[in-house]
């Protein structure tokens, strides 16, 4: 049989999740953000999940590519705009939206031989410098923008930095309002962080969402908020198998560096799941993680492809009990992937993204093959 790992993307979870996001967004637009291959989960399989968004956002043109294969029309954005005066021929051919931050793309836009012309969503830095235009700049950048024969449309877009936590929005939306105050033009202001936290000030909302992490099942402010407070359910689940389960003596030691020393007897499971899979290195002993769906603890380093996990509260646990790393157990136990990140020092962003390729993926439901 081959190796007992796999990670699973619930296609009805992202579905679910998308309609969150869209109620906390009434009168807006939503994209789902799908950059990084749909934080990792897989363009292809998100997308029978997130195709009733209103737009896609992403980075990558191959990524665009793969979105309009799929048979999407609606709008795509990249969100960091092109990356050299050639893409804008690639944004012509697909019909793409591109971020404008920089003086240079709109150079090349001015020398682009466009068939139709462009929407364009142009990009203030209201302070998390970043990308974008400075506020003092801004309004020159658009009177610019406007009067180009290439350009058949402006949204103009921020970033907050810190819409996540309590520090909050306030310096940033305030630059911005001002900055752009006259300007008839639609705004997208709003990711995940600060559509759930500020969302209910239509102000904010505008009319264009970008929604990411909530949509793959991951809190935007944990610890403040976990999944269950804003009604998100995980959208990727990491589950493996015990592949070995025994008892260990008081003052006996578990992996590499020894670094976690029993004291008193204790039964313990292997894992086949390690940082080569994507598990971070970095969780500690106490890592939460589920063994025949009931929360336990990991022991001692994760090792490249085993970790080992405590089997105290679960007695019957033997060799090929499953283990969830993150996400649901087959009987529907969840343990969200913003816990496992927090015992790592990480966010759940990141352990999405870094599943390796070695993890077979599964759709759930699978695809029905006509
Ligand atoms: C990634 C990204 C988002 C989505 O952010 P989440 O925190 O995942 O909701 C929104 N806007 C921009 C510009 C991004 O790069």
């Amino acid at each position: 049989m081959p190796r007992p790992i796999q990670a699973t993307i619930h296609v009805p979870a992202l579905r679910h999740n998308l309609n969150q996001m869209r109620s906390a967004a009434p009168g807006a637009k939503v994209f789902a953000v799908v950059k990084a291959n749909a934080y990792g989960h897989g363009i292809e399989r998100v997308y029978a999940g997130l195709n009733g968004a209103d737009g896609f956002a992403l980075l990558d043109l191959s990524e665009a590519e793969r979105l309009r294969a799929l048979g999407w029309i609606g709008p795509i954005l990249l969100l960091e705009g092109v990356f050299e005066a050639q893409d804008l021929d690639v944004c012509s051919r697909l019909n793409l939206w591109h971020v404008v931050h920089r003086a240079e793309q709109i150079d090349w836009l001015a020398a682009h031989a466009a068939a139709k012309p462009h929407h364009v969503f142009l990009k203030m830095n209201a302070g998390m410098n970043r990308l974008g235009f400075r506020p003092d700049e801004f309004r020159a950048v658009y009177t610019r923008l406007k009067a180009l024969p290439q350009v058949g449309g402006i949204t103009l877009m921020m970033h907050f930095s810190d819409a996540d936590r309590d520090h909050g929005i306030d310096a940033p939306w305030a630059t911005f309002a001002h900055a752009i105050a006259g300007l008839d033009a639609p705004r997208c202001v709003c990711n995940s962080a600060a559509l759930l936290r500020y969302g209910k000030r239509p102000e904010l909302r505008g009319d264009w969402v970008r929604a990411g992490i909530a949509l793959y099942g991951g809190s935007p402010d944990y610890p403040a908020h976990d999944i269950r407070h804003w009604g998100l359910e995980p959208t990727m689940s990491l589950n493996a198998q015990l592949i070995a389960a025994y008892e260990i003596g008081a003052g006996e030691s578990v992996g590499y560096g020894s670094t976690f020393t029993a004291d008193r007897a204790l039964r313990i499971g292997i894992a086949a799941c390690g940082y080569a899979d994507g598990y971070p290195r970095h969780a500690a002993t106490g890592t939460p993680i589920l063994v025949d769906g009931i929360r336990t603890r990991t022991l001692g380093r994760v090792s490249m492809d085993m970790l080992a996990i405590d089997l105290s509260p679960i007695p019957r646990a033997r060799m090929g009990s499953e283990v969830t790393l993150w996400g649901r157990s087959s009987a529907g136990a969840v343990l969200p992937i913003d816990d496992v990140a927090d015992a790592a020092g990480t966010i759940g962003y990141e352990l999405m993204c870094a599943i390796t390729a070695r993890v077979p993926i599964r759709p759930d439901p699978a695809p029905v093959i006509a």
